[in-house]
């Protein structure tokens, strides 16, 4: 059993890398934002869902908490999972460890001028959401999915002008985690200074971490 969780600015990696680790564990990655897409239509939590985020604002707690401890309760979470993009305040983290008692919270540590030099190249499967980079994620042909032969596309809040918005907003709601889970003696920094490095030398990095803090084997 090995439940992680991925905290990081915008722009610091965290699906690439949740995605790129979940077999590697045996897991599933996790993305509360995806979950939250994926729950649009639904009868009972969907309305909620559409509100939050189609204002620009946020999802109350409580509808990403049953969302989540659904998701969670599924099969191939039977040997953990990794969060991506959850929790995001101190109160979703009180209410996490109601159900799911993390065994390491991973802390990308990435300067604000690789984070804006990266979202801004960000790409997007219209369809699988496999998420690339037109500086170091490449696809072989420029603007088709590699998996599923979806379309590209940027999407709105990794435009230059909403992602000083976002950095502002992370800065003041979860930057505060960090100490959180400093505190609790589960916490993992993990530094990337430049650009361009590949994923899977940071995937390897994280996983070196997590072994020698003995969080897997
Ligand atoms: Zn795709």
């Amino acid at each position: 059993m090995v439940k992680l969780a991925m905290l990081g600015p915008p722009g610091s990696g965290k699906g690439t890398y949740a995605t790129r680790m979940a077999p590697k564990l045996e897991v599933p990655a996790v993305s509360t934002g995806e979950l939250l897409r994926a729950n649009r239509d639904d009868p009972k939590l969907g309305p909620e869902i559409r509100k939050g985020q189609d204002s620009g604002g946020l999802v109350p707690d409580k509808i990403v908490m049953a969302v989540l401890q659904k998701r969670l309760a599924e099969s191939d979470a039977k040997k953990g999972f990794i969060l991506d993009g959850f929790p995001r305040t101190i109160e979703q983290a009180e209410s996490l460890e109601k159900f799911a008692k993390l065994d390491a919270v991973i802390n990308l540590v990435v300067p604000e001028r690789v984070i804006i030099a990266r979202l801004s190249s960000r790409r997007q499967c219209s369809k699988c959401s496999a998420i690339y980079n037109t500086l170091y994620l490449k696809t072989k042909v420029e603007g088709i999915c590699d998996k599923c032969g979806g379309e590209l596309y940027q999407r709105s809040d990794d435009k230059p002008e909403s992602i000083k918005e976002r950095l502002k907003v992370y800065e003041k709601s979860t930057a505060p985690l960090i100490d959180y889970y400093g505190k609790k003696g589960v916490r993992i920094d993990i530094p990337c200074n430049s650009v361009d490095v590949p994923p899977d030398e940071q995937v390897a990095k994280i996983m070196k971490a997590l072994k020698d803090k003995r969080v897997i084997q």
